[in-house]
């Protein structure tokens, strides 16, 4: 994961490691190097410009000059600096009320039927919940098709209708139904296009009106780099979503939009998504990415 990132950014402190004795100049080209790396990675410009300038301050408030190992203490700051670009610390994921409702929403292709049954998996094991997956793609039968064999595989119910054509009201059943059989989580599948687009978003927008959801959570495929961080903007605008699940993260993938993301929608990363299998769902730590980036 993020390989490229990691080795452009042990390749930065390389400058600083072993030195007893390192001028400004030598904080000036490592935090030059750290920019590039992070710009190669994807991330935009002026993000990466203000996180350079953020370590290169502390580095010298914090007398990286004077220290005994200057190159521990960079990789130090950075790594915090790092946790902090991408959230901080972890991020509440609220499964309360009867039931809870997770809307799901994203672009196609971009993993969302798959998290949907990544999520129920997790919430039935390791939370001991009752989770109803909610197959709300009024235009695509197969993505019904493709839930219920996950919901088959997982052990989990699942509610779809195929005639229905409103998505707003298959919602309002499946809360109904959950109802009925003491289900305490629903999570709600939704209708993607290609390209953001105002029939997917109006819909989307609809859900939540009607259903006030607990947890409204953005999918997006983190191979995507800055086109996954615009498209979290326009979705955030439209429906001030509550987090984003990164997929794809088992891919080659640059780190653009894991980085990029909080600092542009000011909106937490809760999970991380690596794989087909129904286990490879992460709940992510700002702290320990950060840790893996530097390895
Ligand atoms: P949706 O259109 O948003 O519902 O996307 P899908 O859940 O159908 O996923 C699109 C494709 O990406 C499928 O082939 C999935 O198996 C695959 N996929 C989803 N999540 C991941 C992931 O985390 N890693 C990998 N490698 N593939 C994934």
């Amino acid at each position: 994961m993020f390989q490229n990132l990691s080795e452009r950014l042990e390749s930065a402190f390389k400058n600083l490691k072993g030195e007893a004795r390192i001028s400004e100049l030598n904080i000036a080209n490592t935090v030059k190097d750290i920019r590039r790396a992070l710009i190669d990675a994807d991330v935009n410009y002026k993000i990466a410009k203000e996180f350079t300038d953020k370590v290169k301050e502390k580095a010298l408030g914090e007398k990286v000059l004077n220290a005994i190992s200057p190159g521990q203490l960079m990789v130090k700051i950075v790594q915090d600096e790092l946790a902090e670009l991408m959230g901080g610390k972890e991020a509440d994921f609220s499964i309360t009320g009867n039931p809870a409702v997770i809307l799901i929403a994203g672009l196609q292709g971009s993993g969302k039927t798959t998290f949907t049954g990544k999520l129920a998996n997790y919430l039935k094991t390791k939370k001991g919940k009752s989770p109803l997956v909610v197959a709300a793609d009024i235009y695509r039968p197969a993505a019904i098709d493709q839930l219920t064999v996950l919901a088959e595989q997982i052990g989990v119910d699942i509610y779809a209708e195929r005639e229905n054509t409103d998505a707003v009201a298959i919602v309002q059943n499946a809360i109904k139904e959950a109802k009925a059989k003491n289900k305490n989580v629903v999570i709600i599948d939704t209708a993607g296009r290609l390209a953001v687009d105002e029939v997917m978003m109006t819909e989307v927008a609809n859900i939540k009106a009607a259903v006030n959801p607990t947890e409204i959570l953005f999918v997006v495929d983190s191979m995507t780099g800055q086109d996954a961080v615009n498209t979290a903007k326009a979705f955030n605008d439209r429906l001030d979503f509550s987090g984003v699940v990164l997929t794809k993260l088992d891919g080659d993938t640059r780190g653009g939009a894991a980085l990029s993301i909080q600092y542009t929608v000011n909106k937490p990363i809760k999970f991380v998504s690596s794989g087909e299998k129904m286990e490879t769902l992460d709940v992510f730590y700002p702290e320990r990415m950060a840790q893996r980036i530097l390895g």
